[in-house]
């Protein structure tokens, strides 16, 4: 694990113009985070429990700086909020839309992190009691309703192209009568999050920006068909104003934080030549 996603910093890490410090590491984890210290509680999709990438990923790059971690939806809300389509909005939530389904949660300006810093995982949320065994052991979960696996099985995308999903969806004109379905199952469960926040804006990432691209209707009968009137009233839902790239440049934010905070010591000598080390 350490040495692939090493080899993907060192990429990033050569796209940079000559000379700039390495501030520090970023990355987005599809999992539950622990605020305190970055280990990985669990993320399933990943195989990951009680994981410290952090430490791993220094020492197969053989450097030593600030490495944070966070949710994937945390970040796409982080981002939306600073810098997309949720500036100047101070109750959002980005749902992120992936092999997992979570949400990142601003309530009155504030990122939501629960009392470990693991909130927002409304992918388990129990949707249909009777319905599938999820990876979480439990069943019916909301993502194995509205997730990838489910997504693709609904157009036929077989089980190992699930990872090209993305481009699958991007590549309909129209959608597949099957999405209709999905569309409104995802607004339904949409509507317990909005019951429970009643956020202004819900920014839907990931595969969702596609579903909201080909099946807005289907999505906005199922939100409508449960959410109270009154949280309803100024209810948005919304593609990702960053496009695909939000949860990314969350996690690029996530990263700098300590570097603005403190830039004296943030832009030591080392940082530049863990750089240049790396990009050797
Ligand atoms: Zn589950």
């Amino acid at each position: 694990m350490g040495a692939g996603i090493a080899a993907l910093v060192r990429r990033v890490v050569r796209g940079a113009p000559a000379g700039a410090p390495l501030a520090g590491i970023g990355m987005s984890v599809p999992g539950l985070v622990r605020r305190s210290d970055g280990l990985v509680r669990l993320a399933p999709n990943l195989g990951w429990v009680d994981v410290s990438p952090g430490s791993i990923i220094l020492a197969a790059l053989g450097v030593d700086v600030p490495v944070s971690l966070a949710n994937d939806a945390d970040l796409g809300a982080l981002a939306e909020h600073g810098r997309g389509v949720g500036v100047g909005i101070d109750d959002l939530i980005f749902v992120s839309g992936n092999v997992g389904v979570g949400a990142g949660v601003v309530a009155g300006g504030q990122r939501l992190e629960g009392s470990g810093g693991y909130a927002g995982e409304v992918g388990h949320m129990v949707f249909d009691p009777e319905g599938r065994d999820c990876h979480c052991g439990s069943r019916g979960c909301f993502e194995t309703e509205v997730g990838a696996h489910a997504i693709a099985e609904a157009i036929g995308c077989p089980v190992d192209a699930v990872g090209s999903l993305g481009d699958v969806l991007d590549g309909y004109a129209t959608p597949p009568p099957a999405l209709h379905r999905i569309g409104h199952q995802l607004g339904e469960g949409l509507s317990g999050i909005v019951n429970a926040f009643n956020p202004q804006v819900v920014v839907l990432g990931g595969y969702f920006r596609a579903l909201h691209r080909l099946v807005p209707g289907d999505i906005a009968a199922g939100v409508h068909a449960r959410t109270l009137p009154a949280p309803l009233e100024s209810l948005v839902l919304s593609q990702p104003g960053l496009g695909a790239d939000s949860i990314l440049l969350g996690a690029a934010e996530m990263a700098l934080e300590p570097l603005l905070a403190d830039p004296v010591a943030g832009l030591q000598a080392s940082l530049a030549e863990a750089s240049s080390r790396l990009a050797g």
